[in-house]
């Protein structure tokens, strides 16, 4: 049965303006802003309306190579990966200052050019981008190998030494939030960086490139392109120059990722990719607050996160009153122009995702899963859609398997433990898991069981920049944030050194 769909509208037909001027449009290459050699630009779209908000050059081939050559030059004669520890850090902090000092403008390009509610970019997802800036600035002079005891005629040290340049791609889900996961360890290391944004989301990422050379760092050490994947992200994956490759995206373009590395020169590939993260909620779990996590597990930033809960397993002792509240829960969902203060939920990214997201909407409806609430569009333009929620999802339905990446939840219902901990790893993915319950075995057991890169025990979506985040399976390699993160950026050399005199072990 279609239900009506009640959310509070806030109006999107008529779009706030972001009150903010774009200047910021050329590509980022060897420390000078330039137009793309072939002198091409393409359009990003304002998700609230489809309309234009800049032209913006767009880099192929031949820019790829001019900035993978003046990172390489920056890599091998430039101060950068030389520079003392504690000046490197510095850089990167007085950085984060000017982030903080323009973090308005960095809100409003980043709401406008990804539709991201304004509220959470300036209160929550802008912060963390220069506290994740922050904690790698403070590891920029904590880096150094280790004295190994050998065999008593040898003096055995290890180097941690900087990979070389790294080749950064992010997608437009979090725009300056994976720019600063990718750009932060590799700068802390003392690497050079060429980094292709999503073309649907290149502005933020240019903006804050500006102010980071504000800040002093050298001509070439980071070149931002925009431009096209199969143009210019597959040049920076298949270049021979390119040290390293770390890729945030979907998981068929991660895999194409992976064989250009390999056809090229080997060069090692972290994939942070795709998910399909089940979220259980236990029979003796708090049902309020399990409903409100779950909701925001699905829902934040529009559902379009590899990490959104988007299977809902619910225990079937209180698998009624949790479907009755998530609904009631997502009817309230107050959906418009992510400028205005109240609203939670803005725009998809472009009319691709929207109609993808309506094509598993109407797979959900033919393939038996009862409509809760939503299961529409939402308003008269742009690519708005009704908050969705769907109960009496089996596990082989296409909404219970694949990622959707918008406002859609799939609520199933399960028995006991064992079955619940099987059919959650039934999935190709393994990115992250949510936990509810009081009961500390239950959590323990489903902690270890799930082969999973997270689990999140009565929370979701805990991003501290020290928490190390990535996933089993086809969800990725390697891990990103914290300490692990600084792997992927970094060499190990053993030196050994004979010595005259036995040592004293
Ligand atoms: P995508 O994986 O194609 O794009 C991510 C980034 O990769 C972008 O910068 C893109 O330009 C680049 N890219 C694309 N093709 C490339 C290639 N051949 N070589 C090198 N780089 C390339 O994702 P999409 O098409 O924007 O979105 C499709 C789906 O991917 C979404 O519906 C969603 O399911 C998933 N997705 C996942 C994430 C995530 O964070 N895991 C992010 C975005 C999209």
């Amino acid at each position: 049965v279609r239900r009506s769909f009640s959310t509070s509208v806030a109006a999107v037909d008529e779009a706030t303006s972001p009150g903010i001027s774009i200047d910021d449009t050329q590509l980022l290459i060897d420390g000078a802003f330039v137009d793309a050699a072939s002198g091409k630009t393409f359009s990003t779209f304002d998700p609230r309306t489809g309309d234009v908000i800049a032209h913006v050059a767009e880099g192929d081939k031949e820019d790829v190579n001019r900035a993978v050559q003046a990172a390489r030059r920056a890599f091998d004669h430039g101060p950068w990966p030389k520079m003392v520890p504690y000046e490197r850090s510095r850089l990167i902090l007085r950085f984060a200052d000017l982030m903080e000092k323009h973090l308005a403008d960095l809100a409003a390009i980043e709401a406008w050019d990804s539709g991201k509610p304004y509220k959470h970019c300036i209160d929550t997802e802008i912060p963390m981008v220069i506290r994740i800036i922050r904690y790698y600035a403070g590891w920029a002079d904590k880096i150094h190998g280790l004295t190994i005891p050998s065999d008593g005629h040898h003096h055995v040290q290890t180097l941690h030494e900087p990979i070389g340049v790294a080749g950064q791609i992010i997608p437009w889900n979090f725009p300056l939030l994976m720019f600063a996961w990718k750009i932060g360890p590799a700068l802390a290391c003392g690497n050079t960086v060429v980094l292709k944004t999503a073309e649907h989301t290149p502005l933020s990422a240019l903006y804050a490139a500006r102010l980071l050379h504000e800040a002093g760092i050298p001509n070439g050490v980071l070149n931002v392109i925009s431009g096209f994947g199969p143009t210019a992200g597959a040049a920076l994956c298949s270049h021979m120059e390119v040290d390293k490759l770390a890729f945030t995206g979907s998981t068929m373009t991660g895999k194409s990722v992976l064989e250009l590395a390999a056809r090229s020169n080997l060069k090692p590939v972290t994939l942070e990719l795709g998910g399909k993260s089940p979220f259980i909620v236990c029979e003796d779990a708090d049902v309020d607050k399990a409903v409100e996590m779950a909701h925001s597990a699905l829902f934040f930033n529009q559902g379009q996160c590899c990490c959104a809960g988007s299977r809902t397993f619910v225990h079937e002792s209180v698998y009624d009153e949790f479907v009755e509240k998530a609904k009631a829960r997502a009817m309230n969902r107050v959906v418009g122009d992510p400028f205005r203060v109240e609203v939670e939920q803005g725009p998809q990214i472009d009319s691709k995702q929207f109609e993808k997201i309506m094509m598993y909407i109407r797979s959900g409806m033919e393939s038996g899963a009862k409509l809760e609430a939503g299961g529409a569009r939402f308003g008269n333009r742009g690519f708005y859609v009704q908050p969705t929620v769907f109960s009496n999802v089996q596990d082989d339905m296409l909404i219970a398997t694949d990622e959707i990446f918008g406002p859609v939840q799939s609520i199933l219902k399960y028995r006991d433990l064992d079955e619940v901990i099987a059919r959650a790893n039934k999935s190709p993915y393994g990115l992250a898991a949510g936990v509810f319950t009081s009961n500390m075995d239950t959590a323990n057991t489903l902690t270890r069981s799930l082969r999973v890169g997270s689990v999140w025990i009565n929370c979701y979506d805990v991003f501290d920049a020290a928490i190390p985040f990535g996933g089993y399976k086809m969800s990725g390699q390697g891990r990103e944030k914290g300490i692990y993160g600084l792997r992927n950026y970094l060499q190990v050399k053993a030196v050994v050194q004979a010595l005259k005199d036995p040592a004293w072990l």
